[in-house]
């Protein structure tokens, strides 16, 4: 990954990856609100950073997901779009409701979910997440991309 720094961030913030997720992502800063926190992970599965989306789950969510699912998962995507729909948090407590498009070979899919973060020794940490069931759409070669490009699939996110 070269000349991110011009870059728009991938989690759709339009702000420049310096700027958003990439402080989080070399730590040289923490995710202030789940919302950061979340934009975070989201970038990193674009990124292929597996290990920071397994760093940031609560610590006893970590054993159940191994730095190899997520990188298999991250490797077998190709994400498209995060929107954050809503998000606040009290005090060691937070929530965040969005929806991540992505392919998944010729799927276009769609995960709808409310997350929950807590802190862990002053940290944003993500817990879980009840996830709004949504049916993937099986996209021809020759349709136009879901992505929006207007572009024909097989000349756009076709793998
Ligand atoms: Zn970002
Ligand atoms: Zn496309």
């Amino acid at each position: 990954m070269n000349s991110l720094n011009s870059i728009i961030c991938v989690c759709g913030s339009q702000q420049s990856y310096v700027d958003c997720c990439e402080p989080f992502h070399l730590a040289t800063q923490q995710a202030q609100t789940p919302e950061q926190l979340m934009r975070s992970r989201y970038s990193a599965y674009v990124l292929k950073n597996a290990k920071y989306v397994y760093q940031t789950y609560a610590s006893e969510k970590q054993a159940e997901n191994p730095v190899k699912e997520i990188k298999d998962f991250a490797d077998s995507c190709r994400f498209i779009k995060l929107t954050v729909i809503d998000s606040g948090y009290e005090e060691n407590l937070g929530f965040v409701e969005f929806k991540a498009n992505y392919f998944y070979q010729n799927l276009f899919c769609e995960l709808n979910e409310k997350s929950e973060f807590i802190k862990e020794d002053g940290q944003w940490r993500y817990l879980d997440g009840v996830i709004h069931p949504v049916a993937d759409i099986k996209v021809g070669r020759n349709d136009d991309c879901p992505c929006g490009s207007g572009k024909k699939y097989k000349k756009c996110h076709a793998v």
